[in-house]
């Protein structure tokens, strides 16, 4: 049960509103130490429930933090500009009832409307690589109080060309965050290197 996951009541209310009755295998592994703080390194496959897997955790530790920085705390990078809009809206959902936001920056939207957007400072960022760099550059995107990365499909972000894309805005986050990577596949030496230079003594959950 989602109960038994310590997460806020705000949060379940979001999850008897969306008729999620039960956690899927790969939220009731990853939630908790995602909760706790733990970097991650999860194998799972779309349709496993792995946007909530990371999401409510998220949402959870802003719940939780009382600092309130003038730059966004929790970034998820995506590999294309479809599961990114797919991911933004999977947060609103589990957000709906809390005062938390999230912003897109993908390409192929006007950039300073987008930039504007972050000027009302967002609490999550839902991003594919190369505007995030892009924004980053034109100081549009402040990665500086993150506390939060994720990495979602991270074997197709290799497979498409993004490794030191990632390498960079990983650099660019606090180096004592917490960092959750996702991939439907073990990959190859790139992952593994991504692997390495990313995460801090990860949990490995193979669902
Ligand atoms: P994902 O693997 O994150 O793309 O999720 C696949 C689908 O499962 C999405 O349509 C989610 O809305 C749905 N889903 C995620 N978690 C649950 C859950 N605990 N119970 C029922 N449906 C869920």
């Amino acid at each position: 049960m989602f109960t038994e996951l310590s997460l806020n009541e705000r949060l379940l209310k979001a999850l008897t509103a969306l008729s999620f009755e039960k956690p899927t295998d790969v939220q009731a592994a990853a939630i908790p130490p995602a909760v706790a703080g733990d970097d991650l390194y999860v194998i799972a496959q779309t349709g496993s429930g792995k946007t909530a897997a990371y999401v409510l955790p998220i949402l959870q530790r802003l719940l939780e933090d009382e600092s309130q920085p003038l730059a966004p705390r929790a970034l998820i990078l995506s590999p294309t500009r479809e599961l990114a809009r797919q991911i933004h809206k999977d947060i609103q959902e589990l957000a709906r009832f809390t005062f938390l936001k999230a912003e897109l920056v993908i390409g192929g939207e006007d950039f300073k409307v987008q930039a504007a957007k972050l000027r009302k400072n967002p609490d999550i960022v839902v991003a594919t690589p190369g505007r995030t760099l892009e924004q980053l550059s034109a100081a549009g995107l402040d990665l500086s109080a993150i506390q939060t990365l994720v990495i979602d499909e991270a074997d197709r972000m290799l497979d498409m060309g993004f490794s030191e894309d990632v390498l960079a805005i990983a650099a660019a986050c606090p180096a004592e965050r917490q960092t959750m990577l996702f991939s439907a596949t073990t990959g190859n030496a790139g992952l593994k290197r991504i692997i390495a230079e990313v995460l801090n003594e990860p949990r490995w959950l193979e669902l």
